[in-house]
């Protein structure tokens, strides 16, 4: 009998635990589901049932991908699966959803290399092969610069190459950072970002050409638009343009061709919400630069008020010049104008690439470019949620420039579950072949979120690229979104997917 009794006791004792254990742990789970980026929002009925049908796709990739590690598409090189995963449903539902703005792009690295390929296409355009290198140049006469070999006309290269489609391939290699092998020749950082920095030489003198910049400008916003964005701030080094006979335009006249494209654009496209301009040159210069740099961001600002969104500077940050070395230039420049500064796109801790968050938060950035490393500061981390400073991520870009080559490691995944102030963009997606927007909301749902992120998590990723732009009428923008997304949510539920 006394044993029967301890054995009772010692059951109780065991569910009594259990339950207590089951309770903490239940009680741990909620609270960090409420933490989680996006849990404010609340979900209409035909919101739950499209849930129903995104999370069903999710979790049929990720529950493959738990079982049979090597499959899952995402936690590999970009470059291999960039191109099967357009073929899912979940990536063709996410291409079709609105997504907002995009925040963080440059302007000559958002087509991809085939629009680049049908730019050789145009008329007088000279080439000259010089080695494995190649210069491309427009111009009404042969051009007179040096060049290893001779300058000829591209019509004439290519159709005297035997092989057009040989020759088109080879040219396309020229304006692309895919490769069979990335692992093997981007060895490291230093390496990949040196060939990406060369592909903008290459395709510089291409797209500098007047006619073609104001052409590529408008294509990008219609491929924006085709892709789910309705506004754009573009960072632009604002480089020299010129025309057939070698006239050469400074830095304020591209702006105005951009604004003059932006203008056409709103005329030809009503539903899009324009563009405006991040003055963005590169960081790698002298202060005396940088002091050049603001007096034409101050001549921009003065002939094209309201266009002008604010400054940055752009370069690898590991070996360009620290924002602190051009700290009174910039406490100067944030008198004048908003900046949106590049700032810890590094894996390094404590050296000068990650203590540029410091100064720019010092400095009253209004957003972070990239900010991968704020995750290792919780101070930067709680600053900027105080002060709503926004992080531009570019998942994509990060895997591709070598900070993270599984992006289950990225700390978007960190930064979403302890709900920073984040905007999803995508950088350069040209270069690496992506779409504008769609490959980096794919990879950051699928790849980086919990698998317990929904569509509350798109949502808001979504609005939130329309509440840290700087629109002007933001509630017009957001109105107009909220159309557009029931229009989505409805296409969603209706036609299954
Ligand atoms: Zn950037």
């Amino acid at each position: 009998m006394r044993v029967l009794i301890f054995i009772l006791a010692n059951i109780l004792l065991t569910s009594g635990n259990l339950d207590k254990v089951q309770h903490e742990r239940d009680k741990l789970f909620n609270e960090e589901l409420q933490m989680m980026i996006g849990s404010d929002i609340e979900l209409s009925d035909s919101e739950i049932k499209a849930n129903e049908v995104i999370m069903d796709l999710k979790n049929e990739e990720l529950e493959h991908g738990f079982l049979h590690p090597g499959n899952f598409n995402v936690s590999k090189h970009f470059f291999e699966y960039k191109e099967s995963v357009k073929k899912t449903k979940l990536y063709q539902l996410i291409k079709n959803m609105p997504k907002g703005a995009v925040l963080h792009a440059h302007d000559t690295a958002v087509l991809g290399p085939d629009y680049i390929l049908s730019l050789t296409y145009w008329k007088d355009l000279f080439v000259c092969f010089d080695g494995d290198d190649i210069n491309l140049l427009f111009s009404r006469n042969v051009p007179n610069t040096t060049c290893g070999t001779e300058w000829q006309l591209m019509r004439d290269a290519r159709f005297s190459s035997g092989n057009v489609e040989k020759f088109d391939a080879d040219l396309k290699q020229h304006f692309s950072l895919v490769i069979d092998n990335p692992e093997e020749v981007y060895t490291d950082i230093n390496t990949v970002w040196s060939i990406f920095q060369s592909l903008f030489g290459v395709i510089g003198p291409v797209v500098t050409y007047k006619p073609v910049w104001e052409q590529y400008f408008y294509d990008t916003l219609k491929a924006l638009r085709e892709d789910g964005v309705m506004y754009f701030e573009v960072r632009s080094v604002l480089p020299q343009l010129y025309d057939l006979d070698g006239v050469t335009y400074d830095s304020v006249a591209t702006a105005e061709s951009y604004k003059k494209v932006v203008d056409q654009f709103m005329v030809d496209y009503p539903d899009f919400f324009g563009a405006k301009l991040i003055y963005a040159p590169l960081r790698l210069v002298e202060k005396k630069t940088v002091k050049e740099y603001l007096e034409i961001a101050r001549e921009i600002k003065r002939r094209m008020p309201g266009f002008l969104a604010g400054f940055d500077l752009v370069g690898q940050e590991d070996l360009g010049r620290p924002l602190k070395s051009f700290m009174s230039e910039l406490v100067e420049a944030s008198k004048e104008f908003d900046l949106f500064l590049h700032a810890g796109e590094t894996n390094w801790s404590g050296l000068s690439s990650d203590e540029n968050l410091y100064d720019a938060i010092a400095l009253g950035t209004k957003r972070i470019g990239h900010g991968y490393s704020i995750i290792k500061h919780p101070v930067l981390m709680r600053e900027i949620k105080k002060k709503d400073i926004a992080l531009e991520v570019n998942v994509v870009s990060n895997s591709v420039l070598k900070l993270v080559s599984d992006v289950r490691n990225h700390p978007l995944a960190a930064m979403l579950a302890l709900d920073l102030p984040v905007v999803l963009s995508s950088d350069d997606p040209g270069l690496w072949e992506a779409e504008p927007l769609s490959h980096d909301f794919y990879v950051a749902f699928v790849g980086v979120a919990s698998k317990h992120a929904d569509l509350r998590v798109l949502k808001k990723l979504a609005l939130n690229s329309l509440y840290y732009s700087t629109y002007p009428n933001k509630d017009k923008l957001v109105h107009d979104f909220q159309i557009r997304w029931t229009k989505f949510i409805d296409s969603v539920v209706r036609d299954k997917w």
